[in-house]
C-alpha cells in the first residue's frame, strides 16, 4: 500500500518522521510525503527522501491508498477522496458527525485515532495518551512562562524565594505529566481527581494528593462521569480554597465527547492573587474554567492570566510527531500482520472495530460497547 502523509499546515505536527517512514517501509508499505509536511516540526523534505519516502505534491499525496494524518481532512480534502481509500487521523466522530457522513459518502474507510480503546493491548497506538502526555508537560511550561516568578524556591544572599504553588485538577495522563513537570521545576505541587486511585502516582512524584472522595464517579471503562450533588459541592469547596492559596492552576478534567465540566468559577478566578496563572487543558471542550476563552490567552482585570490554548501538543511538534508517528507505525503493524504491505481490517479484533468509523462507505460508528473483562 502507498501511505500518503499530507502537509497539514497550519498544524505543526506531521504524521510521519524519517524514523517512522523507515519502519513503515519495513512493513512492506511505500510512503509518499507531501512537500513541506515536516517543515514546522523541523523535518526538511530531504530527511524524508533519505529515509526512503517519495516527496510529492498535494494532488499526488491525496491519491495514496492510505492517507495518514494528525488531524482530520478538511471538506475540500474530503472531496478529493475516492472509493477504496483509507483515512487515518483524529476524526472526532463523537462530535463531528458531518465528517463521518462525508467520508462515508466518498466510499472510504476511516479509522479514528481518538477511538483507540484504552486497553493494555492497544497502549502502543494510544495517541490520546501520547499527545496528552506532551500537552500536560507543555501546560506546566506555558504556566512557568506566563508566571512572573521561578517555580523552585531558593535561598540566596539576596534573600529567600519561596517555591511556586501549583494545583493540578485531573490526574489522567495529561495531569500526571503536568504534575511531573511542575515538580521537576521545583514547584510545591498539589493535585486532585475524582478517581482517588491516582493518589499513589501523584504522591510518588513528590506532589500532594487532595481527596474529593467521589470514588463512585468512575464508569466501568475507567473514565470519570460528571459529578453530581454533594460530590460536586465538596469539590467546589476544595477548588475555592486552592484558588485563594496557589499561584498556578492546571485543569485537565475532560469527559470524552461531552462539554468539559465547569470547575473553576469566575469568583474563584477573582479570588486568585494578581500574577497567578490558569492553564485550561480542557479548553477544547469549552474549558474547566468559566472564563476560559478556548484558543486564546488573556489576563483578567484582576491580573490572572488564563491560558486556553487548544494546541498544546502541537507546541512541541518534533516530539509530538515522533510519538504520534510511532503510534501510527504500531497501528499499521496491527493492520499489516503479514508485513507484506497489505492492510487487513478484522472486525473480530476489538481495536480494529472500535477505531473504524466508516468501512467502504458504510458508517460503522458508534462501535459496540467495549468488553471490560
Ligand atoms: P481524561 O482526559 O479522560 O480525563 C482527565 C482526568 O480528569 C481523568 O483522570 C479524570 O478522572 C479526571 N476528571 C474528570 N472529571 C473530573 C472532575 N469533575 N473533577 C476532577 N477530575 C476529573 O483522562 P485520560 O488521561 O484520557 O484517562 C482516562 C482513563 O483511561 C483513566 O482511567 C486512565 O487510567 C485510563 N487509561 C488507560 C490506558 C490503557 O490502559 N491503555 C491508557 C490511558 C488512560
Amino acid at each position: 500500500m502507498l501511505i500518503g502523509i499530507p502537509n497539514e499546515a497550519p498544524e505543526a505536527r506531521v504524521a510521519a518522521t524519517p524514523s517512522t517512514v523507515a519502519q513503515l517501509l519495513r512493513l512492506g508499505h511505500r510512503v509518499a510525503v507531501q512537500s513541506g509536511a515536516g517543515a514546522r516540526a523541523s523535518i526538511p523534505d530531504g530527511a524524508f527522501t533519505e529515509a526512503g519516502a517519495d516527496v510529492v505534491t498535494a494532488a499526488e499525496v491525496w491519491q495514496s491508498d492510505v492517507i495518514a494524518m494528525v488531524g482530520a481532512p478538511t471538506p475540500e480534502q474530503t472531496a478529493l477522496l475516492r472509493q477504496g481509500q483509507t483515512v487515518v487521523g483524529f476524526l472526532h466522530p463523537r462530535t463531528d458527525l458531518g465528517l463521518t457522513e462525508a467520508l462515508a459518502a466518498r466510499g472510504v474507510t476511516a479509522l479514528s485515532m481518538d477511538m483507540v480503546p484504552r486497553i493494555s493491548r492497544a497502549q502502543s497506538l494510544d495517541a490520546l495518551s501520547s499527545m496528552a502526555n506532551i500537552a500536560g508537560y507543555r501546560a506546566a511550561i506555558e504556566a512557568g512562562h506566563a508566571f512572573g516568578r521561578m517555580f523552585g524556591g531558593q535561598v540566596t544572599a539576596a534573600g529567600k524565594v519561596p517555591p511556586a504553588k501549583v494545583f493540578v485538577i485531573g490526574t489522567g495522563v495529561a495531569g500526571l505529566a503536568a504534575v511531573g513537570a511542575a515538580r521537576n521545576l521545583g514547584a510545591e505541587t498539589f493535585a486532585t481527581d475524582v478517581r482517588p486511585e491516582t493518589a499513589e502516582q501523584v504522591e510518588s512524584m513528590g506532589a500532594r494528593f487532595l481527596h474529593i472522595a467521589t470514588a463512585k464517579e468512575v464508569s466501568a471503562d475507567g473514565y470519570a462521569r460528571e459529578s453530581t450533588g454533594d460530590d460536586a459541592a465538596k469539590a467546589a469547596l476544595l477548588y475555592a480554597e486552592q484558588a485563594r492559596t496557589v499561584d498556578i492552576i492546571i485543569t485537565t478534567a475532560a469527559i470524552p465527547g461531552r462539554p468539559s465540566p465547569k470547575l473553576i468559577t469566575a469568583d474563584m478566578v477573582a479570588s486568585m492573587r494578581p500574577g497567578s496563572v490558569i492553564v485550561d487543558l480542557a479548553a477544547a471542550g469549552g474549558g474547566n474554567c468559566e472564563v476560559t476563552r478556548p484558543g486564546e490567552t488573556y489576563t483578567t482585570d484582576g491580573g490572572v492570566t488564563i491560558i486556553g490554548w487548544t494546541d498544546l501538543a502541537s507546541r512541541l511538534p518534533g516530539q509530538a510527531s515522533q510519538l504520534y508517528g510511532t503510534n501510527l507505525v504500531n497501528l499499521f503493524k496491527l493492520l499489516t500482520p503479514g508485513a507484506d504491505g497489505e492492510l487487513t481490517l478484522d472486525f473480530d479484533d476489538e481495536v480494529h472495530r472500535q477505531m473504524t468509523v466508516t468501512r467502504d462507505g458504510e458508517i460503522t460508528f458508534p462501535p459496540p460497547p467495549i468488553q471490560v473483562s
